[in-house]
């Protein structure tokens, strides 16, 4: 009887474990995946990146129906909303995506283990009342919503982006408390389809991460599009009664209290680390302050056969960082070398237009090299955006002055989240400012922003 019943147990079926499942199985290792939930993909398939995506994409065609865009360009339409049908089409790209990850699975032959896990020991979990042995264990347990201490989320009035996905109506006024992704995308969802929005955000300015010009130029544009911004605010209360929350906030920096009245309040504020039930002191593993677990290069923990990937681990909390990461630790399993590059990972976020980034920000890369040189590019110089109605945004790209290496692009554009991926590559490459002015952009695309304002690191732009 052979030692351990697989070669490798993942724990957490979302994009980080499932990946690491596949690849496993078809590097010829006996794997299972435990998933807790009812259905395959994590939060990414079943209540993040694709349903906010799907509500996202139908909701854009109802603005641009409702606010003049299609008219603008000969479509006169009037649009008539049927959330329950908008929600209908979320849940089927929902159904469609996790059941195709079931049919990799079979494919590949892991073994679903269907239930919650907990360590017994380095080589042994329990699931669903079963003990199930493995020479390697992978945590890849993700997140979940961080709560706002004193504020108690109901998934009806006061909703975390899972109940933000969900609502049955259009909420008159929405107030989302965090400027982050998750608020700006699901805010701008409810937006669109007829909400007033407000957003409180604790920081001076949203999008906290990404470089500061494009931080200033993104929420220029989101109060063009109607959304209320409260910076430097701090939540202290929510109170619901009845039908209605009200929202006690104080200025950051400490001063007089002001109340808002909303009739639904979105706690967009972060994610956590799951780690909680899995068994970590059975094994003798610790989180670190923020709660996630700490590993190596190759994602080996401090205990000798378990691994750890994704959400749970230090890092952007991002899907494909995660896949990444699951293919890197299956080949790390498997004796081949896994490795990621976790200085170059895309970060997007998903709105009208679109804003996306890879690399150093300006003030990181200052401090980083010393001497930059920055190429910026409008987006309202692009021929393809002017000519699609879409002259939000530009394109920024930051390369160390004494290399001419690119260390840090930045862009808002319709298809910002599209365009990034060559920005990504280029900089996996070492690629200079010079080596993307030269290189052949198609005409006429959004993407020849790219090209432009590597041109502009040269001082020697064609269109402006
Ligand atoms: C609204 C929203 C929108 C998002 N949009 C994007 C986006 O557009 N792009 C992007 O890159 N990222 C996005 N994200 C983030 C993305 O979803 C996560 O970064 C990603 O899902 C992390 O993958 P993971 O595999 O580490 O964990 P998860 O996807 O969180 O999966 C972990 C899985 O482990 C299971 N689990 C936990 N504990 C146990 C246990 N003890 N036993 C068995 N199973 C267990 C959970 O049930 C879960 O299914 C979004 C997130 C949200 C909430």
């Amino acid at each position: 009887m052979a030692e351990f019943d697989y070669d490798v147990l993942v724990i957490g079926a979302g994009p980080g474990g499932y990946v690491a499942a596949i690849r496993a199985a078809q590097l010829g290792l006996k794997t299972a995946c435990a998933e807790g939930r009812e259905t395959l993909g994590g939060t990414c398939l079943n209540v993040g990146c694709i349903p906010s995506k799907a509500m996202l994409h139908a909701s854009e065609y109802y603005d641009a129906a409702a606010n003049g865009t299609m008219e603008s360009m000969g479509v006169e339409v009037k649009p008539k909303l049927n959330l329950d049908k908008m929600h209908g089409q979320r849940r089927d790209a929902v159904k469609q995506l996790t059941g195709g990850i079931e049919f990799l699975f079979k494919k590949n032959k892991v073994d679903w283990l269907k239930g919650y896990a907990t360590f017994k020991d380095a080589h042994s979990v329990e699931v669903a009342g079963k003990t199930v042995t493995a020479k390697n264990i992978v945590i890849a347990t993700g997140s979940s919503v961080t709560p706002l201490p004193g504020v108690e989320i109901d998934e009806k009035i006061i909703v975390s982006s899972t109940g933000a996905l969900e609502l049955e109506k259009v909420p008159e006024h929405m107030v989302v408390i965090g400027g982050g992704v998750i608020g700006l995308e699901l805010g701008s969802v409810w937006r669109r389809l007829g909400a007033k929005v407000t957003c409180v955000e604790f920081l001076d300015q949203i999008l906290p991460g990404m470089d500061d010009d494009i931080r200033k130029e993104a929420h220029k544009i989101f109060k063009k599009q109607g959304i209320d911004f409260k910076l430097s605010t701090k939540v202290t209360a929510v109170e619901v009664k009845g039908k209605k929350a009200t929202l006690t906030m104080e200025p950051a920096k400490g001063g007089d209290s002001e109340t808002l009245e909303a009739d639904c309040v979105l706690v967009a504020i972060g994610r956590r680390p799951n780690t909680e039930g899995l068994g970590l002191e059975a094994i003798g593993l610790e989180v670190n302050k923020r709660g996630q677990i700490e590993t190596d290069h190759d994602f080996r923990t401090k205990v000798d056969g378990v691994w750890a990937i994704g959400d749970v681990v230090p890092g952007p909390m991002l899907a494909h960082k995660a896949e990444d990461e699951g293919i890197a630790v299956a080949e790390n399993i498997a004796g081949l070398t896994g490795i990621v590059n976790h200085d170059i990972i895309p970060g997007v976020v998903y709105t009208f237009p679109e804003i996306a980034g890879v690399g150093l920000t300006e003030a990181e890369a200052k401090e980083k090299y010393g001497e930059v040189k920055v190429g910026k590019f409008p987006m309202l110089a692009n021929s393809r955006a002017k000519t699609n109605h879409e002259p939000d945004g530009s394109v920024k790209i930051i390369a160390d002055a004494k290399t001419d290496r690119v260390v840090g692009v930045w862009c808002i554009a319709v298809p910002a989240g599209t365009m990034i991926a060559q920005a990504a590559q280029a900089m996996e490459f070492g690629a200079t400012s010079e080596d993307i002015a030269y290189t052949c952009h198609a005409h006429p695309t959004h993407s020849e922003a790219i090209k432009e304002a590597a041109m502009a690191v040269q001082g020697k732009p064609i269109h402006i």
